[in-house]
């Protein structure tokens, strides 16, 4: 049921972070993954490391919020590997500022790189999946998907429109046996937060406060949804956004 044998998945920024942990579990479960990113030395390591476990994976350029460059990501998977089943749209960045602050230059790249890229990526991918008889994409949401974030506007509403996103895809393409599900991390330590958790002052703190979990997630905590989703086990989940967050959305 969990069996990714022979299948094939792009994930885009897969060389790092949180794409990086969902790309291990790919990998384990057998599938052929496409690490998608823009930083190649980064991506060489990953798909070096995926490789020692047992995947046959590859790296291909992209710029996900580029739509000439997820296009020939697309076609150049086709080409490479004959076939797609799976797509993860996990790339993106914040911009850390309160509203008055932030410009519509930044307003525009966090849109377009966060949620401009899940459209594009999907529409692309589209029609392979749906020749195939199926697929399965997952989308990257966030606590800010649910919460306001004060000095994160663009992200906040880049990470709510991703679970609008799904939803509309998952009842679009439901009849072409095309499953679409967002997962919605918590607070997880990669090289997103690294940075947020020295210049805000409280961060940590309050993240830890406030974790029914007492922790911080790790990327490894995304291998196990990631396969979930991805493999034939969630063929009757669609449209759903499901918090990986050791309990941070539950608590009152
Ligand atoms: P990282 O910064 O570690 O990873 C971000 C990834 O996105 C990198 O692999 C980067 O690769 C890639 N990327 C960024 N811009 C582009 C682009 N234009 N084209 C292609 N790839 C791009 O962050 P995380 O792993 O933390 O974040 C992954 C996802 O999880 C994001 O969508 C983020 O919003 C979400 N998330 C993270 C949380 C956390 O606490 N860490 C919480 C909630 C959600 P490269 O630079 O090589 O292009």
């Amino acid at each position: 049921m969990f069996d990714l044998t022979g299948k094939v998945g792009i994930v885009t920024g897969g060389n790092g972070g949180i794409g990086l942990g969902m790309a291990r579990g790919f990998a384990k479960a057998g599938a052929r993954v496409v690490v998608a990113a823009r930083n190649e030395e980064k991506s060489a390591a990953a798909v070096g490391e995926l490789r020692a476990l047992g995947s046959d994976a590859l790296s291909i350029p992209v710029d996900v919020a580029d739509e000439a460059s997820v296009d020939a990501l697309v076609a150049k998977t086709i080409d490479r590997c004959g076939r797609l089943d799976f797509l993860v749209n996990n790339a993106g960045i914040n911009i850390r500022k309160p509203p008055d602050e932030l410009t519509l230059d930044e307003w525009r790249r966090v849109m377009d790189t966060n949620l401009t890229s899940a459209f594009l990526c999907s529409r692309a991918v589209h029609p392979h999946m749906k020749a195939r008889g199926g697929g399965k994409i997952i989308n990257i949401g966030s606590m800010a998907s649910i919460f306001g974030l004060s000095f994160a506007p663009a992200y906040g509403a880049s990470k709510g429109g991703i679970v609008q996103l799904t939803k509309s895809l998952a009842v679009a393409w439901a009849g072409d046996n095309i499953q679409v599900n967002a997962i919605l991390p918590g607070w997880i330590d990669t090289d997103l937060t690294r940075q947020g958790r020295k210049s805000i002052q409280g961060l940590n703190e309050r993240v830890l406060a406030r974790s029914p979990s007492g922790r911080w997630g790790n990327i490894d905590d995304f291998s196990g949804i990631a396969v979930f989703l991805g493999s034939e086990a969630s063929s009757f989940v669609t449209g759903a956004a499901i918090p990986v967050d050791g309990g941070y959305s539950s608590l009152g």
